[in-house]
């Protein structure tokens, strides 16, 4: 760098025409060079990170092997733990009344309350109040019991004030947890029993219990049946409105899959056999890992860096949490190697998780002539300012390249799941989405249907319906509430 400068100096001072055109040329090889070298490092990300329908079939296939291999093996050398989480009837979509829900999200949990009049009708009356968990019961408590108490009194406090009217349908609960990805700092006593339940899933009843134990301690007349997953909540919301609901998906920052699955399929020795209602498998689906999978060098060493090295290999490629990430990975590189944003790499690149999926996306969906979003995010985000429309095309190239791969293989994922499940030919599914990702990105979704469109044909395709959850977040537990309903008909 600092030659070039000596030689404007020079050249400035000499003023010398041909010592002019020299520079220009020179630097126009130079500059030529550079582009050619950052032209060549996203041909190479888009071609690694590519997943052509004979690949997404791949990996289907071999997500819907690893699944069955983790029905009837409780081994821990499959990828998938393919966890029955829950038994018990879900809704049938005849349900009706005031319903509440609990959805605990870490720093914060949701107390929801809808009503619901059957399925051919829309929720109405829905409200949710948030409430911030003080930070004290999460650091202190290594038992449950403080952080459910909280919650008890909290929701004893809402229902005083908002419902002396109205009553809970059969004075049911419904309960259910998000983790995000990021492990927020829970209470430990929770935290603990909260990971033992993808192991042991009697953990949940006895969580049940224990909140059913402060419930009664502070007059809040409602019991919870069972503490489960967000994403199984979402799936009794999938339920209720259609019998063919097979799957709930969520597509947040992180990603979870619960399914409905035969109990004759399932031959592992199961801690409590189902009696009545179906059976739930939690498909943790962010383990998924198979040499098939479309990783670069920019994945691998997001993984190597992460706080869970060789963990969580799908939802590494697919979620909310990473995609941005990948999208910086390969920016500071251009910006190393082939000078993409001038001379010197702007700091702020090498920050890790600064960019979000969110600013990701606006970036990725600019449809203005100069690329007029790109151009402010980079400010805003990395202080990167000056770059030509030219730069900025290449930022948002490398975004489609980051979500398109995601989506595909999310679609791939679905496409997996359904084969399992031998419903691809002949029978229709629902599959219930919920999550920011694919609520807000649009042409992420946009990608994921596609590329189900592509693997299944036109035909098989109208057999796979992907619908949008349309609860909102944590609105699952509420139809988890009205899974318990005594008596549909009232
Ligand atoms: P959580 O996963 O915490 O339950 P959400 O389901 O609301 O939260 O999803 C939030 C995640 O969805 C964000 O972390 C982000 O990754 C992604 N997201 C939200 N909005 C957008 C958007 N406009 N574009 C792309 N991704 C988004
Ligand atoms: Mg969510």
């Amino acid at each position: 760098m600092r030659k070039e400068v000596a030689v404007a100096v020079v050249v400035t001072t000499a003023a010398t025409v041909l010592g002019a055109a020299v520079l220009v040329r020179q630097w126009k090889r130079r500059g030529e060079r550079r582009w050619r070298h950052g032209q060549r490092i996203l041909r190479k990300f888009a071609r690694d990170s590519a997943t052509p329908v004979a690949k997404l079939w791949h990996i289907a296939n071999q997500l819907a092997s690893d699944m069955q291999e983790g029905l009837i093996s409780s081994g821990d050398h499959n990828n998938l733990s393919m966890l029955v989480s829950y038994h018990a009837p879900l809704p049938t979509g005849e349900e009706g009344g005031i319903y509440y829900g609990i959805n605990l999200r870490g720093t914060n949990f949701l107390i929801i309350r809808a009503r619901l009049d059957g399925k051919n009708e829309p929720v109405t009356e829905i409200r949710r109040k948030e409430v911030s968990i003080p930070s004290q019961i999460m650091v202190n408590s290594d038992s449950t019991k403080e952080l459910f108490d909280f919650i008890a009194i909290e929701l004893a406090k809402y229902i005083s004030v908002h419902g002396e009217t109205e009553i809970a349908r059969d004075k049911k609960l419904g309960f259910t947890v998000s983790i995000p990805v990021v492990e927020a700092p829970l209470s430990s006593g929770f935290a603990v029993k909260w990971n033992s339940l993808y192991v042991d899933n009697t953990v949940g009843k006895e969580l049940a219990n224990e909140i059913n134990q402060a419930l009664k301690k502070h007059g809040v007349e409602m019991q919870v049946y069972a503490v489960v997953n967000d994403t199984i909540g979402d799936l009794a919301g999938g339920r209720y409105y259609s019998k063919e609901s097979v799957a709930a998906v969520t597509l947040g920052m992180g990603t979870y899959v619960a399914y409905l699955e035969s109990p004759q399929q399932i031959s592992k020795p199961l801690s409590e056999s189902p009696k009545s209602g179906e059976t739930v498998v939690n498909l943790q689906w962010a383990n998924f890992n198979s040499s098939l999978l479309p990783l670069t060098e920019f994945d691998v060493s997001l993984d190597s860096e992460s706080t869970n090295p060789g963990g969580r290999t799908f939802e590494k490629l697919i979620s909310g949490m990473y995609l941005g990430e990948i999208v910086r990975r390969v920016l500071l590189k251009m910006a190393q190697e082939a000078a993409l944003f001038g001379d010197h790499v702007p700091p702020k690149l090498r920050i890790p998780y600064l960019l979000r999926s969110p600013d990701m996306a606006a970036m990725h969906q600019d449809t203005s002539e100069d690329y007029e979003i790109v151009d402010e995010k980079l400010k805003d985000i990395f202080e990167i300012s000056n770059t030509t429309p030219m730069v900025r095309e290449i930022v948002a190239e490398v975004c489609d390249v980051v979500a398109e791969r995601g989506a595909r293989l999310v679609g791939a994922g679905i496409v997996g799941l359904v084969k399992k499940l031998g419903r691809i030919a002949n029978k229709k599914s629902v599959i219930t989405i919920e999550g920011g990702l694919y609520e807000h990105y649009r042409v992420f979704r946009n990608y994921l249907h596609s590329s189900v469109w592509e693997m299944l044909g036109s035909e098989l395709s109208d057999n796979v319906v992907i619908e949008h959850f349309h609860g909102g977040s944590g609105a699952g537990s509420i139809f988890l509430a009205a899974s318990q309903t005594q008596n549909a008909h009232s």
